[in-house]
């Protein structure tokens, strides 16, 4: 038991420390490129005109960081435990068909959007707002830093999507890997603060059904709707949809691909 206890807490503080470098990486990249080297180059792109404060940074990075580790101590206690041989996780690639990588990949995905709306609308219930969603929401103007700025709470339900997935899903080490990198690449896409959509985007199929920055933004700057995480899907389906967030989108990138030497900051 002791033994058991001593493998969990070193390998979730392993995974935490491997959590804050990949968000240190992602999210440090982008903030470098948008926010420090080239804002000028993206000011069409920008969502909200002005910069949020250093001090909102610092708290995101904090909480984040924190994150981090919860999310690598539920992943620690599942892998070290009797609960990764009762699970689906498989190691070798042949014990399933090879495009099954890719489906348990999306069927991955579609589970954690529907998880993921799901626990977003609990945390919007007024008394768990107060105590717990507050702390994503403190952040009204987001940027890469805002990723993963949970509450403690909110981390763990936001970790614990992981337990039923690998009992749901047969699920190879390797799709598990990407998938937790999905959950970075779309967490940052989705605070970005700048929209990078390209313009075919919106003429496409696509962007019926996969969300954009500009609709996660909405969510910080409005408080309320825009609930999903990859996808439109629930909030269409559960009238949850900012009512113009196709307006807005649509403002934002014919700015972004007009010819116009008039600044975002001008207007
Ligand atoms: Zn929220
Ligand atoms: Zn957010």
């Amino acid at each position: 038991m002791k033994m058991l206890i001593y493998d969990i807490v070193k390998t979730g503080l392993l995974l935490g420390s491997i959590n804050g470098l990949r968000y240190f990486l992602i999210a440090g990249i982008a903030f470098l490129i948008f926010y420090i080297f080239f804002p000028n180059q993206f000011f069409k792109a920008k969502i909200q005109a002005n910069i949020a404060p250093n001090a909102a940074f610092f708290r995101e990075i904090k909480y984040s960081l924190l994150s981090g580790f919860i999310t690598a101590f539920i992943i620690a206690l599942i892998l070290k435990s009797d609960l990764k041989n009762s699970s689906l996780i498989y190691d070798q690639i042949n014990e399933y068909p090879i495009y099954w990588i890719f489906v348990s990949y999306f069927l991955a995905i579609l589970f954690h959007d529907t998880w993921f709306y799901w626990l977003h609308r609990f945390f919007h219930l007024s008394w768990v707002y107060k105590k717990v969603h507050k702390i994503h929401h403190l952040s009204v103007n987001p940027s890469p830093w805002t990723s993963f700025s949970f509450h403690v709470l909110e981390a763990i339900g936001e970790g614990l999507v992981i337990l039923p997935l690998v009992y749901l899903i047969p699920i190879h080490k390797l799709t598990l890997l990407f998938f937790g990198l999905s959950i970075f690449v779309i967490n940052v896409y989705g605070h970005l603060g700048y929209e990078i959509a390209p313009k075919w985007f919106r003429k496409s199929i696509f962007f019926e059904f996969i969300n954009s920055s500009v609709h996660h933004n909405l969510h910080h700057s409005k408080f309320k709707g825009n609930y999903g995480l990859y996808f439109r899907f629930w909030d269409r389906f559960m009238g949850t949809e900012h009512a113009d967030y196709v307006k807005i989108f649509d403002e934002i990138q014919s700015k972004r691909f007009s010819n116009s030497e008039k600044t975002h900051f001008q207007e």
